[in-house]
């Protein structure tokens, strides 16, 4: 979530809660006060630029089930900021050059089973989730893979973290997405809106400084993205001698709220001189609707449900569901899974590819080096110590909470009511709605049998410098202090035999932000909502 796409704009549960308006920003002029003739004129040209240009999503569940919707044919614009919120510009720099460092290090561990083998190792017995997702892979394994080529449509999260030395900002990574990394395509979107907004409603405003001074990039995302996926689908039909038509097949929940942001991926594909044919597949529903062809090649077939003579091979599939445990309800879902994985379509993302994407990685990559104890991230980037030294200024402290040295001094951390306030606390999970925060963790932990602490990661707070914006959701505007993560999406084709990276991009951005209220006192909701960079 990556993801988060099964809850759009659901961020974390105690992360937030926000302040209604409350007359003057204390933030200098920006964004400005509005008035409300002002505001309601914002208003009016985001909804109907929203729908116009499908910065969308279905209404939420409750509207559908009281009867309002009963045909499904409502949408409603995404949560979204009314203006960009500054971004520092030195940040914004540094997280786009290092995307693809990021995209090799990230294809170089899904290549490495050995060393991912080592860490589901720890957690196999108390998570169940990574262990059938591990015993998927071993089973393909033993027939052999028959697809060498991977994809990944990667997306990685920053939080701006201010030094407290020379007061210097640099990012600091939150996670890093292996897989159904989300929001892509309305985040083009957002960034065209903060334009058209700039060339129109902001420049009639009280404050005459704010069109002219606004730098905001652009924001490639949506075609970025379709080009990864369109790379993937060349080669394997100049690579596969295909018996049939070629396809690929976006791996979905349904219902989908996020629905639209998955559509601009689709239409992007299909927007090119030779389009490509997109097919919606709801995880639930590939063993009927897939078949693997009984040749060496193992070709995944897709049988249109309209025309069910009509047989399409398929090139790639694109996982946005298949992330978490609720995917998989039964034991159906994890042969529909191995059905996939042993198949010859690329995959984005293969198993090892996920995995590469769980947490515990992400802490192991973190570890405190020594000149006894080099970074193991040598042990993917070759040659290349001022790639790796840039990765590691990404990093934050992270530790585990298993029986290793470091892993007992954070478990002291972890449950000592006060220590505790600067963490968060993280399983193998993804799609938002997971993390245990501050003082919530030490109870959470004692409410767990010791011998599941292993499977978490005690990761340092980061906490971005204050940064003030107005958000609309549902029709409702909302001022305060907000939080922006950003993301950078990279794609990347390699090759898991040989080790070529065929294709590394880095591909547009994610401005996410919330509201700031900390959990102190207790828990609110925190919704996200779209909105793009100002560079500052
Ligand atoms: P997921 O894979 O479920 O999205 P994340 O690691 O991104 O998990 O955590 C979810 C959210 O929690 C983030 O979007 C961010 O708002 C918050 N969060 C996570 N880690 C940190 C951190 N180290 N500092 C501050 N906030 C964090
Ligand atoms: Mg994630
Ligand atoms: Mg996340």
């Amino acid at each position: 979530d990556s993801q988060e796409s099964h809850q759009p704009f659901y961020f974390d549960v105690r992360g937030s809660s926000f302040e209604m308006p409350s007359g003057k920003a204390e933030n200098g002029d920006y964004p400005p006060t509005l008035t409300a003739s002002e505001s309601e004129q914002l208003l009016s040209t985001i909804k109907d630029w929203s729908i116009a240009n499908g910065l969308a999503v279905r209404p939420p569940l409750s509207l559908v089930k009281s009867d309002s919707d009963p045909h499904g044919i409502l949408a409603t614009t995404a949560p979204v900021t009314l203006f960009p919120s500054p971004f520092p510009r030195v940040c914004f720099e540094q997280a786009k050059s290092i995307q693809k460092s990021y995209n090799k290090l990230y294809a170089a561990i899904a290549q490495d089973e050995k060393f991912l083998g080592s860490i589901v190792q720890e957690i196999l017995e108390v998570d169940e989730f990574i262990a059938q997702l591990w015993q998927v892979h071993l089973k393909v394994k033993e027939e052999g893979y028959v697809q060498n080529l991977s994809l990944g449509l990667f997306r990685s999260d920053y939080m701006v973290h201010q030094s407290t030395n020379d007061h210097t900002p640099t990012i600091k990574q939150v996670e890093f997405n292996t897989i159904a990394s989300s929001f892509g395509g309305l985040s083009s979107q957002t960034s065209r809106l903060h334009k058209h907004l700039s060339i129109s409603d902001y420049s009639l405003l009280d404050n005459p400084l704010l069109a002219r001074n606004l730098d905001l990039p652009e924001n490639s995302s949506t075609t970025s993205l379709a080009s990864g996926l369109r790379v993937a689908f060349d080669t394997y039909k100049s690579t596969s001698q295909p018996l049939h038509d070629c396809c690929i097949i976006f791996l979905v929940q349904d219902p989908e709220r996020n629905i639209f942001d998955q559509r601009h991926l689709e239409y992007a594909l299909q927007r090119d001189n030779s389009p490509i044919p997109v097919f919606r597949l709801p995880f639930g529903q590939i063993l009927s609707r897939t078949s693997v062809a009984k040749t060496t090649k193992r070709q995944l077939l897709y049988h249109v449900p309209s025309h069910t003579s009509t047989i399409f091979e398929v090139a790639v599939v694109y996982f946005r569901a298949g992330y978490g445990p609720s995917d998989y309800p039964d034991e159906s879902a994890w042969k529909a899974r191995f059905q996939i994985e042993r198949s010859n379509a690329i995959k984005c993302p293969t198993i090892l590819t996920q995995l590469a994407g769980a947490k515990k990685v992400q802490q192991v990559l973190a570890s405190p080096t020594s000149p006894d104890t080099p970074s193991i991230l040598n042990r993917f980037i070759k040659d290349s110590p001022k790639e790796i030294e840039d990765l590691e200024k990404t990093f934050t402290n992270i530790y585990p909470l298993d029986e290793s040295s470091s892993g007992l001094s954070a478990r002291k951390l972890a449950t000592d009511p006060a220590d505790c306030k600067g963490y968060v606390l993280k399983p193998q999970r993804e799609g938002g709605g997971n993390n245990t925060y501050r003082t919530a963790i030490p109870p959470f932990l004692k409410s767990l049998p010791e011998t599941y602490w292993k499977s978490y990661i005690l990761m340092e707070i980061i906490t971005p410098p204050p940064v003030h914006n107005i958000i609309l959701r549902n029709g409702v505007l909302e001022q305060g202090g907000v939080i922006c993560e950003l993301g950078i999406y990279g794609t990347c084709v390699w090759d898991q035999g040989t080790g070529e990276v065929i294709h590394n991009e880095e591909a547009g951005y994610l401005l996410r932000t919330k509201g700031d209220k900390s959990e102190e006192g207790g828990v609110a909701a925190g919704f996200g909502s779209m909105d793009s960079c100002r560079l500052v």
